[in-house]
């Protein structure tokens, strides 16, 4: 049957189920944890800064303890990332500890950046950096927003203080413990019962960019739930059936989005107009020619709206100007 093709895995751009690093949950915990990995002449260090670190080529710079030591000062926010796993950093000997560190936004950056190197958001970096560097960029991104947004108590307002080598805050007044915060969003590939895929255009958008439909799960509603209620209020179909595929940390500032294809019989579709613009029904034969000719831009590689729509495809979708080498033929689903 075709719901259960989608699941065969046959695409791997989705972040892969194995992780880079080690959290290394239970010791960093412990009274202390930080500073003894801090005093490991072996660790390397990571700058982040507003949302960018610095990259060299495909790789994150990672600094050696003494370079990075010398450039800091005693208060800036510290976290520690993990371990690599062996055979997971193609760069990173297996057990190097990485610590971030996150400059304050006014602080001066102009000591980090050397020739050849230049600092990088997520977006500028993704195409850039490796599979292993890309998540490790996610992790740093997604618990540096989370300080950045938590340094008082929820509950009284009172100053919280950093434990658990930069994983839980704790209240300095009430002692109560809160932890890195992530938003569940659900985003959706649909697929009619003429085997076509529905795309959507937002206001927000290019006029010819086409991409799967998204929106956050609410308070006390499942997954599956807020797939069939943000695509009837987006694009005005019923869903009868979701299927999840996967799932993608997206930390702007701190979703992560739960990807599904979905099916329904309904055929006329219609947009909000408050988000979507336009929805619009492709065969795939007719998304590949459009993609190519430039009627239609979709999203890039490594983002799981590309790995849903090839999911549905069935193989890579090639990109305008992408040569017919490498390019994959279609209907391994049909
Ligand atoms: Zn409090």
């Amino acid at each position: 049957m075709l719901r259960t093709a989608y699941g065969r895995g046959m695409i791997q751009a989705l972040p892969s189920p194995e992780a880079v690093l080690d959290r290394d949950c239970e010791q960093r915990s412990a009274s202390g944890y930080l500073d003894a990995v801090q005093a490991r002449p072996s660790h390397r260090v990571m700058i982040f800064q507003r949302g960018k670190t610095l990259i060299r080529g495909q790789e994150i710079l990672f600094f050696e303890s003494a370079a990075a030591a010398a450039k800091l000062s005693a208060d800036v926010l510290t976290i520690y990332l993990g371990k690599t796993l062996p055979g997971h950093h193609q760069h990173l000997p297996a057990g190097t500890d990485i610590v971030l560190k996150v400059l304050a936004d006014d602080a001066d950056p102009s000591a980090w950046a050397s020739e050849g190197t230049s600092w990088a958001g997520y977006r500028e970096a993704a195409a850039l950096l490796s599979g292993p560097d890309a998540a490790i960029f996610i992790q740093a991104q997604a618990v540096a927003n989370w300080h950045q947004s938590h340094r008082f108590c929820p509950r009284c307002g009172s100053a919280t203080e950093l434990l658990w080598a930069g994983w839980m805050r704790r209240c300095t007044l009430d002692a109560s413990e809160h932890f890195p915060r992530t938003d569940p969003a659900v985003i959706v590939a649909i697929v009619g019962a003429d085997e076509r895929i529905l795309l959507a255009n937002n206001f927000a958008w290019e006029p010819h960019r086409y991409s799967t439909v998204a929106g956050f799960v609410e308070a006390g509603e499942s997954a599956e739930q807020a797939a069939r209620r943000e695509i009837f209020e987006e694009v005005g179909v019923h869903l009868h059936s979701t299927h999840y595929i996967g799932s993608q940390a997206w930390p702007f500032p701190r979703s992560l989005m739960l990807g599904f294809i979905a099916h329904t019989d309904d055929v006329d579709a219609v947009p909000d107009n408050t988000e979507v613009r336009e929805a619009r029904w492709f065969g795939r034969a007719e998304l590949q020619a459009a993609v190519l000719s430039g009627e239609a831009i979709i999203s890039q590689r490594l983002s799981i709206a590309r790995e849903l729509i090839e999911r549905w495809y069935g193989g890579p979708i090639r990109d305008r100007g992408e040569d017919v080498a490498g390019s994959a033929v279609a209907g391994g689903l049909s």
